[in-house]
This record gives C-alpha cells, sequence and structure tokens, in this order.
C-alpha cells in the first residue's frame, strides 16, 4: 500500500481469485466455470450485430433491450431487472445500498468469499452466522437479525441448497431488511426466487451469465426484485458505473437469451457429469456433498485438503482449496468439466494414491 492509499478503505482484505497460472497447461477444474463455449447465437456475429449498439457510442446506460430480454425470459417487468458488470457488481451495488454503520449484515460463516471482502471494504459490521454441522443453512438462524441478509443459494463451496420457500420464510421473518439471495449456480439445481420477488418486496436475487450460460469472460449479472429495490441500486450505478454494461456484452447477452435450448443442454450435461464425478468419488471413499451446482465439494479419506490440492496440481489438475475456516480445510471444491477433464481428475487421484507410502 503506498502512502496515498485512502485510510477509508485501508483494512479492506481484497478477493483472491481462484488461481489462474500459465507455467504449464492445466485441466482447469479451480474456478466454476462452465467447460463448454458460449452459444453459437451469441459468438455469431451476425446474430451479435443486429443487437449491437455502434461502438462509438456509449452503451445504453439503461441497457434497456437487454432488461426486457431478461424480464421476458424471467417473467417479470423491465423495472424489476438490473444488469450489471458481472453479478460481483451487483452484490457491490446491493452493499452500498442496503448495509451501513447502522445497518450490518448477516450470512454464513461459509460462502462466498466476496461477501466478507465487501463488508471489510465499507467496514459494515458482520454477523456470521455458523453453517449447520451438516454445511446446510438453517433457515431460522436467520429469522429477525435485524440485518441485511446474503445468502448464496445454492450456496459456495459446499453446493448445498435450500427449497426456495425456506428463502421465503427467511424474506417473510425480515420485512424491514433486504435478503439477497445469490443464485449465481442456480441453473445446476437449485429453485430460483424469482416467483417470490413479486410477494417479498425485500426480497433480491442476483443471478449470473458466468455459470450456467458459459460467459464468464463478458461478465454479465444482473438483479430482480421489487422496484424499489432495483430503482435504489440504479441510484447506486449511476452513482459508480453508468455505462456499467458494455454494448458488446449485452448484444451477447440477448443472443444468448434468444437460444435457451443450448444453455438447458448444457447445464444437463453439466448435472450429469456431476453425479458421475460425485459416484466416481465416493467409489475412492470421498465423503462427497450432495451438490446442486456445477462443483462437488469433497473430502478425501487418504489426503488433507491441501495435499489433495498440491498433489493434483503437481499433476496437472487444478482444483480449490480453503484453508479457512478450519472446517472446511479438508475439504476441496471440484468444479464439473468434461468428462474427459473429470476422468483426468479421477487419474490423478488414483496414481495419487497408488503413490502412497
Ligand atoms: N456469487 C457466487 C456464489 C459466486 O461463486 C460467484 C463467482 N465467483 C459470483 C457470485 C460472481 O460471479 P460473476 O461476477 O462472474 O457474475
Amino acid at each position: 500500500m503506498s502512502r496515498f492509499f485512502s485510510e477509508l478503505y485501508a483494512s479492506a482484505q481484497p478477493y483472491t481469485p481462484g488461481e489462474q497460472p500459465r507455467d504449464r497447461s492445466y485441466v482447469k477444474l479451480n474456478t466454476n466455470e462452465n467447460p463448454f463455449p458460449p452459444s453459437t447465437e451469441a459468438l455469431s456475429y451476425t446474430t451479435v450485430k443486429t443487437f449491437l449498439r455502434p461502438l462509438n457510442l456509449y452503451s445504453d446506460p439503461e441497457s434497456q433491450e437487454l432488461r426486457e430480454a431478461l424480464a421476458n425470459s424471467l417473467g417479470v417487468a423491465p423495472e424489476n431487472v438490473l444488469p450489471g458488470n458481472g453479478s460481483d457488481e451487483i452484490l457491490n451495488f446491493a452493499f452500498m445500498a442496503f448495509c451501513s454503520p447502522s445497518r450490518g449484515v448477516a450470512f454464513p460463516d461459509v460462502t462466498y468469499g466476496f461477501y466478507a471482502v465487501l463488508a471489510g471494504l465499507y467496514g459494515i459490521d458482520t454477523k456470521l452466522v455458523p453453517l449447520r454441522e451438516d454445511f446446510s443453512v438453517g433457515a431460522e438462524d436467520y429469522f429477525g437479525l435485524g440485518r441485511t441478509i446474503f445468502l448464496a443459494n445454492p450456496n459456495a463451496p459446499t453446493g448445498l441448497a435450500l427449497p426456495a420457500e425456506e428463502i421465503g420464510r427467511v424474506a417473510g421473518a425480515n420485512p424491514d431488511n433486504v435478503v439477497v439471495v445469490d443464485e449465481a449456480y442456480v441453473d445446476f439445481g437449485g429453485e430460483s426466487c424469482v416467483p417470490l420477488t413479486q410477494r417479498y418486496n425485500n426480497l433480491l436475487v442476483v443471478q449470473t451469465f458466468s455459470k450456467s450460460r458459459s460467459m464468464a469472460g463478458a461478465r454479465l449479472g444482473f438483479a430482480v426484485g421489487d422496484a424499489a429495490l432495483i430503482a435504489d441500486l440504479n441510484r447506486i450505478k449511476y452513482a459508480v458505473n453508468p455505462y456499467n454494461v458494455n454494448s458488446m456484452t449485452a448484444a451477447m447477452g440477448i443472443a444468448t437469451l434468444n437460444d435457451p435450448d443450448y444453455t438447458l443442454t448444457n447445464c444437463a450435461a453439466i448435472v450429469t457429469a456431476r453425479l458421475y464425478l460425485t459416484s466416481q468419488l465416493r467409489a475412492r471413499d470421498f465423503e462427497v456433498l450432495e451438490s446442486s451446482a456445477n462443483f462437488v465439494f469433497a473430502k478425501s479419506p487418504d489426503f488433507g485438503g491441501e495435499a489433495l490440492y498440491a498433489g493434483l496440481k503437481e499433476k496437472g489438475v487444478l482444483v480449490r482449496h480453503f484453508a479457512k475456516p478450519e472446517r472446511i480445510a479438508d475439504y476441496v471444491r471440484i468444479s464439473v468439466g468434461t468428462r474427459e477433464q473429470l476422468d483426468a481428475l479421477l487419474a490423478a487421484i488414483d496414481t495419487l494414491r497408488e503413490e502412497l507410502p
């Protein structure tokens, strides 16, 4: 930190993205990306050009066509939707809009690390709510906390999901606070709370194009909720980054929404691959949580989490290991790749086991 760095943010602990090493080629199962390319519609210049605003002009600050396409696909009105530069940007807007020195935040002790980063950045008082013994989120643990609540559903890195109705109970029990449901992984087997946003005006759903729609590099996410919540987020957006979604990404997003079968087919393939990976790991005596996401959270009987991560990396396979909290230190998070990638992972695990003394 230079001597010029603002004291406002000096205590911020930045997010550590999954590693992207370039020293050799890896089977990359560490950042929950989709192994399939974006929809051919999204990659077709002819298609995308029909939605593309000329690039000498600023992108549409309202992202109107994209908002309409999203609203159509979600069964809500355009004023219920706000697109962002990845869902991380939407989460940041939500922290800025709904958390403050007088309104703290609550989220699980084991969840997406970015919530703690944002809470630290803005100095928001944080209540970490422990996951239950089986790593599930207990809805009752969030009743009447008097705080803004962030819940990833399915949760990361566990992959466990709550039924939408349980999240609805949390929203119903906190009528004076916003409940943000981060549905980054919902398309792989979770149940979306989007329909519940019409019943609970304090429920904000956040989704992304990075996972099920294979567009992590294009950076596109969105929020869905009551028009008043969306207007609040817009207020922040116009104070931070008015042209937050670039024209190319917006056009690709519309093209992707026009090709829903492609997304559905890929999600189904990933679910099939996840079941395969889960059964293969269990056949090797791993403990594997029941995932509704495009990754599994698993514990080896033979290696600690750090050792398994390091051993696999040495064999050219990247997975993600979290040293903290201690409760999850024996686990690794493995993204569900193609069948070929998963077979390479399983072969590497078998070799590591054979090399054990
Ligand atoms: N929420 C969760 C739970 C995630 O795991 C991620 C991916 N790191 C995000 C949000 C952010 O995704 P993006 O900014 O790519 O939309």
